[in-house]
């Protein structure tokens, strides 16, 4: 069943709007800013616009420094190797906690002998667009002194109810990087239901953050080439050659684009980005729902696999569906089903190859730590993308293969 030879059309592991040249257009749009749209859509009165994710997280863990002093900020042990870069960048500490058994939560355990009176802040995950539980962080960090960054990185448009993630701790950020859903290549959106935090994320904002040209250019040129490849017929050179390269060579990290520089750029989000994304906003809400229901059916195929099984909602979440996270019995089991379609243009990936204190190049921001439950996360799991160019076949396709693989198993039914 290995498909070695390079499809024509190669499916992206994750859902991202699909680019339109009309995005492009120089001038203002009518329909209102970046900001604005973005409130509207999550229902808060305003959000920042930064230059990536992490610099919004930056500007969060900056400002809650300045307001409260304290150091330590801690992480799920299974994250983006960004958020680790980010609170070595702020020269604050960074402590790890571990996850909760196959899930995305911090281990509640774990958390409350993690939250001690030197924590600045806790900062819940919304991973592949499941809705992390906040609450149960809030709780603890309200009752220690600190404070909840919200990382909604990869879950623009999920809700717990009817309140947007992002908006239950006390500031939360989404990302704009490709890949991630509605792009300016690279960008974040910071936010807040605290107004007078509001204006002290903006000051650091001012004080933090300069405009500078040369980013922006570059930048431009990347979202420019971005629309020019973003197409099922171009992602095989664009995504796919390079992919299959670092697999051939054993290096997942780069397969993944894991292997992110140390320095952080800071600089303003420019006005032309920032149109292009305002403009792709008109799709946004239909892309998302549009997706949401796909997911619906394609969870509940992955679902009747036994011995599987498929992250999801439970009670009154309602995430975003940038691709399925499916946890696989074991290590041994999940690296035969990559064996046979990672890299086959079927949408299947890995999310972070490691746990955090297992990025080699990361050694001097992450301490190593006994982490089990985030190390057999990372090694137990694969994703499989939720891109509207991933057809029906091939989603079956791949279903199969998962079905063929567990029933060679020793042992397997
Ligand atoms: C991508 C990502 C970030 C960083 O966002 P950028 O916009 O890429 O800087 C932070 N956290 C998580 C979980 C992410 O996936």
């Amino acid at each position: 069943m290995a498909i070695r030879r390079p499809r024509r059309t190669e499916a992206p592991p994750t859902a991202g709007l699909p680019p339109r040249w009309g995005d492009l257009w120089p001038f203002a749009p009518r329909q209102g800013s970046l900001e604005r749209r973005a409130a509207a859509f999550i229902g808060a009165d305003e959000v920042q616009a930064e230059c990536s994710g992490t610099a919004a997280l930056v500007v969060a863990l900056t400002t809650l420094h300045r307001l409260s002093g304290r150091r330590v900020v801690v992480v799920p042990a299974y994250t983006c190797p960004l958020v680790a870069i980010a609170v070595a960048h702020c020269g604050l500490e960074l402590r790890l906690c571990d996850l909760a058994p196959g899930s995305i939560d911090f281990d509640a355990q774990a958390l409350a002998r993690a939250c001690d009176r030197d924590v600045l802040a806790l900062v819940p995950t919304h991973l592949g667009g499941r809705v992390a539980d906040v609450a149960a962080a809030v709780a603890l960090a309200h009752a220690a002194g600190a404070f909840v960054i919200e990382d909604a990185a990869q879950a623009f448009g999920a809700r717990r109810g009817r309140v947007s993630v992002g908006l239950d701790g006390d500031a939360g950020f989404f990302s704009l990087a490709v890949g991630k859903g509605l792009t300016t290549y690279e960008g974040g959106l910071l936010v807040s239901a605290d107004a007078s935090l509001r204006r002290e994320l903006r000051r650091t904002s001012r004080e933090i953050v300069p405009w500078r040209p040369a980013w922006e250019l570059r930048r431009s040129f990347e979202l420019l080439a971005y629309h020019a490849c973003y197409r099922p017929s171009l992602l095989r050179f664009a995504y796919g050659a390079p992919l299959r390269r670092a697999l051939r060579r054993g290096d997942p990290v780069a397969a993944v684009g894991d292997d992110f520089p140390l320095r952080i750029p800071l600089h303003t989000l420019g006005r032309w980005r920032r149109n292009v994304g305002a403009r792709a906003f008109a799709r946004w809400p239909a892309f998302v729902a549009e997706g949401a229901l796909r997911a619906r059916r394609r969870h509940a195929r992955l679902a009747a696999i036994g011995d599987i099984d498929v992250l999801g909602d439970a009670g009154d979440a309602n995430g975003t569906w940038p691709f399925f996270i499916v946890r696989m019995p074991d290590e041994a089991t999940r690296d035969r089903v990559l064996a046979r379609l990672w890299g086959e243009g079927r949408g299947v990936s890995r999310l972070f190859i490691h746990a955090l204190p297992d990025y080699a190049y990361l050694r001097d921001v992450v301490a190593p730590a006994d982490v089990p439950n985030a190390r057999r996360f990372a090694a137990t799991t694969l994703t499989i993308s939720n891109s509207p160019w991933l057809a029906d076949a091939d989603f079956e396709a791949v279903c199969s293969v998962i079905e063929l693989v567990l029933q060679e198993r020793p042992g397997g039914t």
